[in-house]
């Protein structure tokens, strides 16, 4: 089983190119940003309880997040209903970074994390901000994909469908701002490690982002006899 981890800032395209490595290699994917987003959607709900009450609630209802990791349709399931569309919405994604850097939020999503890869069949492509440091430091590849600010904050508004002139500037900063959180947090925070291989998208299309990445794929000769996409 082929494991590879795909790290970096918010808005670098992680996840498009995530779920298209997957699907080129038929493989599965995991969105471990997603989770985080669907404890923080249900902690939004929940705010009043001390937060290590609020994990322990989540540890003893065993099935209230499920993942589905099919690359052409992926979905979070929190309590047996997707919740795709409300994970993205701003509110989320404006606290998202904050309960994403308690020990104990992490600590209860690590295990999820690694019991999702461990059930993996043939490969899986798995994205996030730790994943090749902490989540699965054995990763076969491990890419760290970043952009810079203005290049990220282009395609994240685009995204959005944005069109006020000033809309990639008001990204820009919303993107900064989780980055800044993620990277110095003192539990497993956003940084670029020794071992992993730095993509610059800054100047890339996602075409060539992937072929880059399957390219390195094929050279490793992870797989035997898979799809070749130089
Ligand atoms: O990838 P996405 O932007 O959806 O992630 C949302 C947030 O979840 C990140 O800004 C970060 O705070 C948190 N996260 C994390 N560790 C991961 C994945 C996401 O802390 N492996």
């Amino acid at each position: 089983m082929v494991v590879v981890a795909i790290d970096g800032p918010s808005g670098a395209g992680k996840s498009s190119v995530s779920r298209a490595l997957a699907q080129a290699f038929d493989w599965e994917y995991l969105d471990t940003g997603a989770l985080y987003r669907a404890v923080t959607l249900l902690r939004l709900q929940n705010e009043n309880s001390e937060l290590g009450n609020f994990v322990d609630g989540l540890l003893s209802s065993a099935h209230s997040l499920t993942w589905v990791g099919d690359p052409a349709q992926p979905q979070m399931i929190l309590k047996g209903e997707n919740v795709n569309a409300l994970i993205r919405s701003q509110e989320v994604t404006e606290r998202v970074s904050e309960i994403a850097s308690h020990p104990l939020v992490r600590g209860y999503l690590l295990d999820i994390q690694r019991k999702i890869i461990n059930k993996a069949v043939q490969g899986i492509v798995v994205e996030g901000r730790d994943i090749g440091t902490t989540v699965w430091p054995d990763a076969e590849l491990k890419i760290f994909l970043t952009a810079d600010l203005a290049a990220r904050a282009a395609r994240r508004s685009a995204e959005l469908e944005l069109e006020q002139a000033n809309s990639a500037g008001d990204v820009g900063q919303s993107l900064a701002k989780r980055d800044a959180i993620d990277s110095s947090r003192s539990s497993s925070p956003l940084r670029q490690a020794d071992d992993q291989i730095v993509v610059d998208a800054t100047h890339l299309t996602l075409a060539e982002v992937v072929a880059e990445i399957s390219g390195k794929i094929n050279k490793l000769r992870l797989i035997d006899g898979g799809p070749s996409h130089d």
